[in-house]
């Protein structure tokens, strides 16, 4: 099934992925003539409802046992005890209550955390593209009455606004052409479902997707580039707490030694998600520095090997130079590393972004991108300019400035909540 049936197929909506799985499990306990036990209820209901509960039960114990507590100290004070003791019995009651609601506090924060599931994420993300993209459809379909020249002009012109590359707004319009005058086309409307299927199949491309990344049995080395401010620095400490909470074995590497301030950055990072990050002094060689990480995450048995590099030299050769001979001293310890050189973008810098990544691949073999800041931006749409621009696929992309602000990138996950409510006008 093509991406367009999987998006948005004969009943329009789709089930969302933990829907799927419950339905191919009851579909195959019909096949076996069993009864299906309830109704499925919705996964996100069913959280949010599991987490208000423990919200609450945890409210309750807490009050439980502070009441418990209180009437404790008071039969003790009405007691005959020493005042010395009344006073020790208050104060380790104090202390105890002090030490459950601190248990409290935090397993609620555990329960916040895990409120937003991915899908959540990604709509959040994308609300700002989202709404961009159906205001502008919206007002273009408002505008027009017959499908004419201008109309697959402003369409184009359309598109490109919309940040999904003059290529994909050029072959969309064109094949539209086509289309229209093989249907006889009446009615602008009647194309709105033609043209998301058109941007959808043209997003699809041959349908392979090369997404996940490339763990490895033992050491995994990610080497991440990118220009300054694009969010590498970021998205490594956002990585660390996730790929941790996994349970692999983390080490950061500071090799961005260009930049006053760039390793105390990342050191903060390893401070606050407590995972180790190797340095070296002031000015050294960023070089030497990975070096030293490798040994040091070869000794020590790491999983992970995250480097973070500079944006910015002096000029572009001299980038080239040193990604180069990062690139060697790597090889040097681990033939078959880096694993992964991720390019970072930055989603808000639109066509800019795709301009960036085709000056880094000149001066190094890029396996992927990190799109970050996709969250502020309504230019989301570049996702569909780089798969259809570049021969690199997006990995991971930064959903905000939290810790777990960052996800596997999922093509199909992301085309859902970019095109979620644009059939909508149909239903009417
Ligand atoms: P670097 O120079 O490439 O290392 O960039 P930094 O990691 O220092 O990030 C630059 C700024 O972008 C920081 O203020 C980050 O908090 C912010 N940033 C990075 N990723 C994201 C993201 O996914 N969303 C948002 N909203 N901000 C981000
Ligand atoms: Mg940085």
């Amino acid at each position: 099934m093509g991406l367009f049936d999987r998006l948005f197929g004969v009943e329009k909506k789709e089930p969302a992925e933990e829907e799927v799985e419950e339905t191919v499990a009851s579909e195959a306990a019909e096949a076996d003539g069993a009864e299906m036990a309830s109704e499925p209820e919705l996964p996100t209901e069913e959280k949010t409802e599991s987490e208000g509960l423990m919200e609450s039960q945890l409210e309750e114990v807490s009050e439980a046992a502070s009441e418990e507590m209180t009437s404790e100290v008071e039969k003790v004070t009405a007691d005959t005890l020493p005042d010395y003791y009344v006073q020790m019995r208050a104060q380790l009651d104090a202390a105890s209550r002090k030490v459950e609601e601190e248990q409290f506090q935090e397993a609620l924060e555990e329960v916040r955390k895990r409120r937003e599931t991915e899908t959540e994420k990604y709509n959040r993300s994308l609300q700002k593209t989202r709404s961009g993209f159906l205001e502008s459809l919206n007002a273009f379909f408002a505008n027009f009455r017959t499908v004419d020249e201008e109309f697959f002009e402003e369409l184009e012109e359309l598109l490109i606004t919309s940040d999904v590359g003059v290529q994909v707004a050029t072959q969309l319009t064109e094949d539209l052409r086509q289309e229209a005058r093989l249907e006889n086309a009446k009615k602008p409307e009647d194309l709105r479902r033609v043209i998301i299927e058109k941007l959808v199949d043209i997003y699809d491309k041959d349908g392979h997707y090369e997404e996940e990344i490339n763990f490895q049995e033992g050491l995994t080395v990610m080497l991440f580039v990118g220009v300054n401010g694009v969010g590498k620095t970021t998205s490594i400490g956002k990585l660390a707490y996730r790929y941790k909470e996994e349970g692999r074995k983390v080490m950061l590497v500071a090799a961005d030694t260009f930049r006053a301030g760039a390793v105390a950055q990342l050191v903060e990072w390893g401070n606050r998600v407590d995972v180790p990050v190797v340095t070296g002094p002031e000015k050294s060689d960023p070089a030497s520095v990975v070096y030293d990480g490798l040994e040091r995450a070869q000794a020590e048995g790491v999983d992970v090997l995250l480097i973070d590099t500079a944006g910015r030299l002096q000029n572009k050769d001299n980038l080239m130079a040193e990604l180069e001979k990062i690139g060697r001293i790597i090889q040097r310890v681990v033939p078959d590393a880096p694993h992964e050189n991720l390019l970072a973008l930055d989603a808000s810098t639109g066509q800019n972004a795709l301009v960036q990544a085709k000056e880094f691949s000149k001066i190094t073999p890029v396996t992927g991108i990190v799109l970050t800041k996709i969250d502020g931006t309504a230019r989301g749409g570049v996702v569909l300019a780089i798969r259809q621009e570049l021969d690199i696929p997006v990995k991971l992309i930064g959903f905000g400035e939290k810790l777990d602000d960052i996800g596997d990138f999922k093509s199909e996950q992301f085309m859902r909540s970019l095109l979620d409510g644009v059939f909508v006008s149909d239903i009417d």
